[in-house]
């Protein structure tokens, strides 16, 4: 039932949008490719949907059913279940071109949703052996209804579309569970670029700290490398009372925390780029007058310069393990390479910038700060020219600077970005052929 339901609802849109399109297909690059009332009503509806079934990382089934669903109702060639719960759609155009690649992400958070809103999430989850809230607390929702929105407007005008899209449907942005692959990497090393090479690859992320239909955009590096390391500092357990008799690693651990300061502060070329090396976890000891065996740190690392990047990872092992022998102690440091360094293309940024400036209004585009979280977007743009813009979500009549972030639980979105953000992404794919 809802399947024939979705199909003739599908078939009436792309019918509609294709005569709506028929005058404006002959010189995308002056004019904006407007959606309907009725589409914009539609990724409304979506998202709320989408909303109110969050689903965790690597368990976007519904959400990858829905997508994919909607992708073959528009007679794309779907390819699904890539990286767990991926999905894939290609669109040929109707006129030769290159291969562009659009991206959404799907995954919610483990976040108890705390906004009044109508269609607020009560979904649980399993995290970590527990269950959880689940919650979109980031906007994946937004993306995967912008992108199936943008996908429907250029279903209707394939014809006259010169190259191809590709629509990439991404699971598990925010990290796969522990044991678990995923995300872009995992798309990448699965085969995604096998599908179809494309030119270039476009992604949106919508955020709180900026006004609604707002685009933050900067070429060269926009978002940190994330990596996650580990230290354990191996002493010799020793009564509290008598020290001599054993090596303390407390101290060696505190001496370590310190020593790393002079990493970022007097060590790495930060005329370059900034850089953070943060500790969230010391551990060690059971009893005021034991000293133990072994104290375990964990931190995290974030940067925007691949080279400097494996300088860190260098000087945190050496500053470790020195320190760590001085006092005849040892350190093990692991690190876990996490995200890249999501780099936009500067070549791509400014040939995409007039669309978008058009599309949006100039006065509604600014150069964003570097942001010090991380994107796994970043593997995508390592293989090909990538762009990654912000979307601004929070209404004009609230302080962005001061609105819950994404990854609260009073995380809110204004839908009128939902409008903005689709038509970014199909002007984006009329007006890229011809910026060659
Ligand atoms: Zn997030
Ligand atoms: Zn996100």
């Amino acid at each position: 039932m809802k399947l024939t339901m979705i199909g003739l609802i599908a078939l009436a849109t792309h019918l509609f949008v294709g005569i709506s399109y028929a005058q404006p297909a002959a010189d995308v690059s002056s004019s904006n490719a407007t959606i309907s009332n009725e589409l914009e009503q539609r990724v409304i509806e979506w998202r709320r949907d989408i909303h109110q079934h969050p689903e965790l990382s690597n368990r976007e089934f519904r959400t990858a059913g829905v997508v994919a669903e909607h992708l073959r109702a528009l007679g794309l060639e779907v390819t699904t279940e890539i990286a767990h719960t991926g999905v894939v759609g290609i669109l040929r155009g109707g006129r030769p071109g290159p291969t562009i690649a659009l991206r959404a992400d799907m995954d919610a958070l483990p976040v108890q949703e705390m906004t009044d809103v109508p269609f607020a999430s009560t979904a649980t989850g399993e995290y970590r052996g527990r269950e959880v809230p689940v919650m979109h607390a980031c906007g994946h929702d937004l993306h995967v209804a912008m992108l199936m929105g943008a996908a429907e407007y250029l279903a209707g005008v394939q014809e006259q579309l010169a190259g191809n899209v590709m629509f990439i449907f991404q699971p598990a942005e925010e990290g796969a569970p522990e044991g678990e692959e995923g995300g872009a990497e995992l798309m990448l090393k699965e085969g995604l670029f096998d599908i179809a090479k494309p030119e270039a690859v476009l992604g949106i992320h919508v955020w709180s700290a900026g006004t609604t239909g707002h685009i933050g955009y900067r070429k060269g590096p926009l978002m940190a490398s994330s990596d996650r390391f580990e230290i354990r500092v191996r002493g010799e357990q020793t009564h509290g009372s008598r020290p001599w008799g054993g090596v303390d690693p407390i101290v060696v651990a505190s001496q370590i925390i310190n020593n790393v300061q002079t990493i970022v502060s007097r060590q790495v070329d930060i005329t370059k780029a900034p850089a953070v090396v943060s500790f969230g976890i010391v551990e060690g000891g059971v009893r005021n007058n034991i000293i133990p065996d072994e104290v375990y740190l964990e931190g995290t690392i974030r940067n925007f310069d691949m080279g400097i990047r494996s300088q860190i990872f260098e000087k945190l092992t050496t500053t470790a393990e020195m320190t760590a022998a001085a006092s005849g102690a040892k350190a093990e440091v692991t690190i876990h390479e996490g995200y890249p360094v999501t780099v936009n293309d500067p070549e791509l940024v400014a040939r995409m910038m007039p669309t978008t400036e058009r599309v949006i209004g100039r006065d509604k585009v600014y150069e964003a700060d570097l942001v010090t979280g991380a994107e796994d977007f970043s593997f995508y743009a390592m293989e090909v020219p990538g762009m990654f813009v912000f979307l601004g979500i929070t209404p004009p009549n609230q302080e962005p600077s001061t609105a819950p972030s994404n990854h609260s639980p009073y995380f809110y979105a204004d839908e009128a970005a939902l409008r903005v953000g689709t038509e970014l992404f199909i002007n984006w794919a009329l007006d890229y052929p011809a910026t060659h």
